[in-house]
């Protein structure tokens, strides 16, 4: 079975039973909870396009490992193309979506991390890890399973190193080494899809020295392996999901709009050794790092750069509900926004094609070009979403609800006074206004507040480009007199 279904997948996570919590209590039921069902119908996207015969030749390609086809999230790059091809992936399926198929995107930077580095410590001492990796990601292929990818320790005292924090716990390590396989104890966090995947691939989050040995661990387990707890994040937009009588319309990205990121506690876990492929070898730590660091810096950017197209999408749409869509200063906020997610991208791009291949064949970005790409990618959603509460409006923070809309005494009103351009149904304009509020990621109506209250940028823009116009003449003037330059003053316009 190379390629599942969405459904196939959907399937298979119920059966498996994982062992999350959200808000207090243990979810038993994956699909049907408000908190992760949108995310798995994400993550599910990925396994019907691939049975899409127009999408298909996108979202799969040929393993090197099995020479089946196979899910692009499995894929590990060998060229700057095949990185290339994932970079166009994370893009697109944006669009699908709105989201994030965190549970198969971040593992397949660290396989390929690992693919290359256990190739090298098996050249240098001698081990089997290359071999066991390679076992091990052949099965994820064939299956096609989604795989976390756990980076992130808890990491205690920032300032401190992992052997000098006060409780030698807050870095996932090995308290045991037996026959068969070893133990590990501590926690991982924040970790995108873990609850909604198959399995988790684990990895140090940072550099580690000799005397941090059983920090350097890398190693894979399946989610519902016994002695992990896993805690769903809970941001406050999701409250809205358990509210009782909140529907449709609330929330914004309705379908997808649950990111599903959890912490994991590991109490205890038995790992094989079939499924260990670092142990003690800190001086292989770096390296993987550093290899995993560009990789996903570039993913992550792209995947951002289809939600800025969204938002720039978005504000048009909901510009032109208001009434206002070819307004100039609209459109000069698209072209900025515009402007600075695809100053990202091109870093990327650059990143992609001045790459390297490592003795193992894997092919790794270029790690400068990858930073700045990531530093704009995130500067750049940041101005795309307050240029997106600006071109939205107040409303954007401050929507009724939908049993508002629906209740007998409101609709009347809220229908006449909420409608703006003739033609958009207050409907259609209010489900766009909370799609807005999703997408510039506002969960507080401070940040809204500070650009709206007291009206929006463009109505101050108009104050100082007066003033400006004014004042300019003057500062020509000086300028003009300074330089030794003398110009008649033009005659004043009638
Ligand atoms: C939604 C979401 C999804 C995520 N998904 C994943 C995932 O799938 N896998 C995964 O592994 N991780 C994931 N992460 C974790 C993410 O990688 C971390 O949040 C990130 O690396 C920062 O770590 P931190 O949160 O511990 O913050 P910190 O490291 O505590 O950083 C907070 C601030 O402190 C500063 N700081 C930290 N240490 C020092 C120091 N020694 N000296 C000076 N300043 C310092 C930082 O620069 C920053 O400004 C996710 C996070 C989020 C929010």
């Amino acid at each position: 079975m190379a390629l599942m279904t969405g459904q196939q997948y959907r399937d298979s996570i119920k059966d498996m039973h994982i062992n999350v919590y959200c808000h207090g209590k243990k979810i038993e039921n994956q699909l049907e909870h408000p908190i992760t069902r949108p995310a798995i119908d994400a993550v599910a996207l990925t396994y019907d396009l691939a049975h899409d015969p127009e999408y298909q030749d996108k979202i799969t390609g040929i393993s090197h490992l099995t020479g089946e086809r196979i899910n692009y999230f499995t894929q590990v790059y060998h060229s700057a193309e095949d990185f290339v091809k994932r970079l166009e992936l994370m893009r697109d399926m944006f669009y699908r979506h709105g989201m994030c198929q965190g549970a198969r995107c971040v593992s397949g930077n660290i396989a390929n991390g690992l693919e290359s580095v256990t190739f090298e410590m098996d050249k240098k001492l001698g081990t089997n890890y290359f071999d066991r990796f390679r076992k091990f990601w052949a099965r994820v292929q064939s299956e096609d399973l989604s795989v976390g990818g756990y980076v992130t320790d808890p990491k205690g005292d920032r300032s401190k190193r992992p052997a000098d924090q006060v409780d030698p716990g807050f870095y996932l390590r090995v308290v045991e080494q037996k026959k068969d396989g070893i133990v590990v104890q501590g926690a991982k966090v924040l970790i995108s899809g873990a609850s909604i995947a198959h399995e988790a691939l684990i990895m140090p989050t940072r550099a580690m020295l000799e005397d941090e040995k059983q920090y350097a661990i890398a190693f894979a387990i399946p989610t519902n392996a016994p002695g992990l707890t896993l805690v769903h994040q809970f941001p406050s937009p999701d409250f809205r999901r358990l509210t009782p009588g909140a529907r449709g319309a609330d929330f914004g990205n309705e379908h997808y709009g649950v990111y599903n990121a959890c912490h994991i506690f590991f109490d205890n876990v038995f790992v094989p050794w079939d499924r260990v492929f670092m142990c003690g070898e800190y001086e292989f730590t770096g390296p993987l790092v550093d290899r995993l660091a560009p990789c996903f810096r570039c993913v992550t950017s792209a995947c951002k750069c289809g939600h800025r197209d969204l938002l720039i999408g978005g504000s048009a749409v909901i510009a032109d509900f208001n009434g206002v869509g070819g307004a100039g200063h609209v459109m000069e906020k698209l072209s900025e926004m515009s402007y600075e997610s695809e100053l990202s991208y091109g870093c990327i791009m650059g990143a992609a094609y001045r790459g390297r291949k490592t003795e193992s064949g894997n092919y790794f970005p270029n790690a400068l070009f990858a930073n700045v790409g990531k530093y704009q990618a995130t500067k750049a959603l940041w101005f795309g979403a307050a240029m997106g509460v600006d071109i939205s409006g107040g409303l954007v923070m401050g929507m009724p609800s939908e049993e508002d809309r629906q209740h007998p005494d409101l609709k009347a009103l809220i229908d006449k006074y909420f409608q703006a351009k003739p033609g958009v149904s207050t409907e259609d304009r209010l489900r766009m206004m909370r799609f807005m509020e999703y997408l510039t990621g506002i969960g507080n109506i401070l940040v809204a507040e500070s650009s709206q209250g007291g009206a929006p940028t463009a109505s101050q823009q108009l104050v100082f480009s007066a003033a400006l116009k004014k004042n300019l003449v003057k500062y020509k003037r000086h300028v003009l007199d300074l330089a030794g330059i003398k110009q008649e003053e033009p005659a004043k316009k009638r």
